[in-house]
């Protein structure tokens, strides 16, 4: 008897998908009608005609597959805020989320969260860098649905003396968040559902938190996530506090390394982006969510010139409204063709690889996702040929980031199918959907009488 990597008990596990249109390697060269050999949680084998024992067999003729999308930046606990904050700008969007935390209860944050992670994976996303507070409750949904996670608990350490109290973060003591992530990891980390490390930003966290949180990463032989650089507001705030910008800061205290992945990074100087190209740290783009708060711009073209790792992120649902990591590929194609006047600029296999190569290098899984390749983990989304947005089909992968309506047929993660014919198998959709709108009911009831979206 065997396990898979995910811990689901199986006897040697192999699965024949045959005839299919596939994306190799990590600059996704087309190969037609080949098969794919799966054998427990690993691509065992690709190409034609191939022959194996008691391997069960997918006819995989009308179809394509890619390797699964990475969201590299993603707050699954924020669903039940979506479409409440419009208009809002990043202080206020925080203080009204600060507010609410008091009203949203265990059970609104579970089955809303499954929400967010079954809409992104239903649009082909197989890996979540899933963050915040309730870093339990996630790591439970994920083992619960065998998909695909990093959990990284992003912890404040300074208190908002600026802000009134009811709209005030909450903070912790710093040696107590180290020692709770560290339980977090020996507790909730396996091989599916991993525990890195992080912090919320420099704004709200101590050097102590950083590099206390950097050195757990390290210990661990793990990666670091935090936000950065988000807004003009973040930044005037940091130097009042630290004397320096943002990435200044991180770099001036040691903290910028191969391990660290950056949210939204709108505010950059040339010498901060220099630092971050020297150290090797990696950025998460999340265009849509910068936009709805109006922080600015992250320089992905000079970022990318630079020689910089840049993958992609929905950030949350209540500063983008959107739980789809694919479609940050298309926004990030138009900002740079906006600013740079030059369709050229960034091509389709660039905002591909952000998807998939980059993400999984962002978080430190290069060796295992982000391509289709012998003995990278069977990490694969399948697309239908008559879907709509794959008609006429001349190019795939650029119809999977430019068209809107995109849905995997099938998704293996792990090995295990985890959706088929579009239907989740691990998870009951109809119960999650139903607890769902019943709890944002009663939310938004509590909300209303108690909250003032201008609070
Ligand atoms: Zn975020």
């Amino acid at each position: 008897m065997k396990r898979t990597s995910n811990g689901v008990k199986i006897m040697n596990y192999k699965l024949l998908i045959k005839n299919i249109t596939v994306f190799v390697g990590e600059n996704f060269k087309r190969l037609d009608d080949v098969d794919i050999l799966i054998e427990n949680d690993s691509i065992k084998k690709i190409g034609k005609n191939l022959k194996a024992a008691q391997a069960k067999i997918f006819d995989g003729r009308d179809f394509f597959v890619t390797p699964g999308f990475i969201n590299a930046h993603f707050h699954p606990g924020q669903q039940i805020n979506r479409g409440l904050c419009l208009g809002l700008n990043q202080d206020e969007e925080m203080d009204f989320l600060h507010a609410t935390e008091k009203i949203k209860d265990s059970e609104m944050s579970y089955w809303l969260s499954a929400v967010a992670i079954l809409e992104g994976l239903k649009s082909g996303t197989t890996c979540f860098q899933s963050v915040g507070s309730e870093i339990e409750l996630q790591a439970r949904l994920y083992n619960q649905f065998k998909i695909r996670a990093i959990c990284v608990l992003m912890p404040k350490d300074i208190v908002a003396t600026d802000k009134k109290i009811t709209v005030r973060a909450r903070t912790w003591e710093t040696e107590e968040r180290l020692r709770r992530a560290e339980e977090m990891r020996q507790k909730y980390h396996n091989d599916l559902v991993r525990v890195h490390f992080g912090v919320t930003n420099v704004r709200y966290a101590s050097d102590k938190l950083i590099l206390g949180m950097q050195a757990l990463a390290e210990k661990y032989d793990t990666y670091f996530h935090m936000h950065a650089a988000e807004g003009k507001l973040y930044v005037k705030k940091v130097l009042e506090r630290t004397g320096d910008r943002p990435i200044e800061h991180l770099h001036k205290i040691g903290a910028l390394n191969h391990r660290i992945s950056l949210a939204h990074m709108t505010q950059l100087t040339t010498k901060e982006i220099s630092y971050v190209a020297k150290s090797h740290s990696h950025v998460i783009h999340c265009p849509r969510s910068n936009s709805y708060l109006g922080v600015g711009v992250c320089p992905v073209y000079d970022l990318l010139k630079a020689g910089v790792n840049v993958a992609l992120g929905t950030d949350a649902a209540i500063n983008n409204n959107s739980n789809e990591v694919r479609s940050e590929a298309s926004a990030a194609f138009h900002k740079i063709s906006d600013q740079t006047g030059n369709p050229a600029a960034i091509n389709y296999l660039d905002l591909f690889k952000m998807l998939t190569v980059s993400g999984a290098k962002a978080v430190g899984l290069d060796k295992q996702i982000g391509a289709i390749k012998k003995g990278k983990r069977a990490d694969l989304v399948l697309w239908s040929k008559n879907d709509f947005p794959f008609i006429p089909g001349h190019n795939y992968l650029a119809d999977l980031i430019f068209n809107d309506s995109c849905r995997a047929h099938t998704i293996f993660i792990n090995g295990v199918k985890v959706l088929a014919n579009y239907k989740f198998l691990t998870i009951n959709e109809q119960e999650v959907k139903t607890a769902a709108k019943r709890l944002s009911k009663k939310y938004y009831q509590l909300v209303n009488q108690k909250i003032s979206r201008h609070t």
